[in-house]
């Protein structure tokens, strides 16, 4: 799944797990940061640009799914997180809860455009080599499975956005969240008064 999908899988998860902002974003993080060794695009591409060769993808292809992607950077990344939480053991469970969510969302659904493209879970990477875990009927990532469940996620954290008064994009900035929200609720009080004026 895209790593916006994971923020917003997480964040569902943190909205109805936690009773603060704090530990809702690390929550909603832990989610997400699994992806940060998929960054490695980056310096293939600009080395591309800069060179003017083909890009390979190299570090991308090296280092994604295989830093973050395992138990030693669930259990990373949980406890550096927890350390800045409210309720640190409650936060360092549900990290490791959304961590390794996303993990099981890239293990069913990360497939690349060709047939035998896997993504294998490597889990005890980088530490050890193996288990490696792939599932032969893993769906594309660009596939309609993915973009179901996205538009679903999406469509969800609208809702609850428009119930409880914070919204995803709290999780980058606060301001801008409450700018969100406001014009969420209003159209949804639109929505419904239209609805209701309508009804006989
Ligand atoms: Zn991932």
């Amino acid at each position: 799944m895209s790593p916006f999908a994971h923020l917003i899988g997480s964040w569902l998860v943190a909205s109805a797990t936690t009773d603060n902002p704090r530990d809702r974003k690390l929550v909603t993080w832990a989610g997400v940061l699994p992806d940060l060794d998929g960054l490695g695009v980056v310096p293939d591409v600009v080395g591309s640009c800069l060179s003017g060769k083909e890009c390979t993808f190299y570090y991308y292809q090296t280092y994604h799914h295989l830093l973050l992607h395992g138990w030693p950077g669930a259990i990373a990344v949980s406890i550096l997180l927890s350390l800045f939480a409210r309720q640190k053991w409650r936060v360092l469970l549900l990290c490791l809860l959304t961590f390794h969510l996303h993990l099981l969302c890239d293990f069913v659904g990360s497939r690349g455009p060709s047939f035998g493209d896997f993504w294998p879970i490597c889990y005890s990477e980088p530490l050890f080599r193996h288990p490696i875990w792939f599932w032969k009927h893993q769906w594309r990532l660009d596939g309609w499975q993915n973009q179901t469940i996205f538009i679903g996620l999406f469509l969800t954290s609208i809702w609850v956005a428009t119930t409880k008064g914070f919204s995803f994009v709290e999780v980058v900035s606060s301001r801008a969240d409450k700018v969100v929200v406001k014009v969420l609720q209003k159209w949804r009080r639109q929505l419904f008064d239209r609805a209701g004026s309508r009804a006989p």
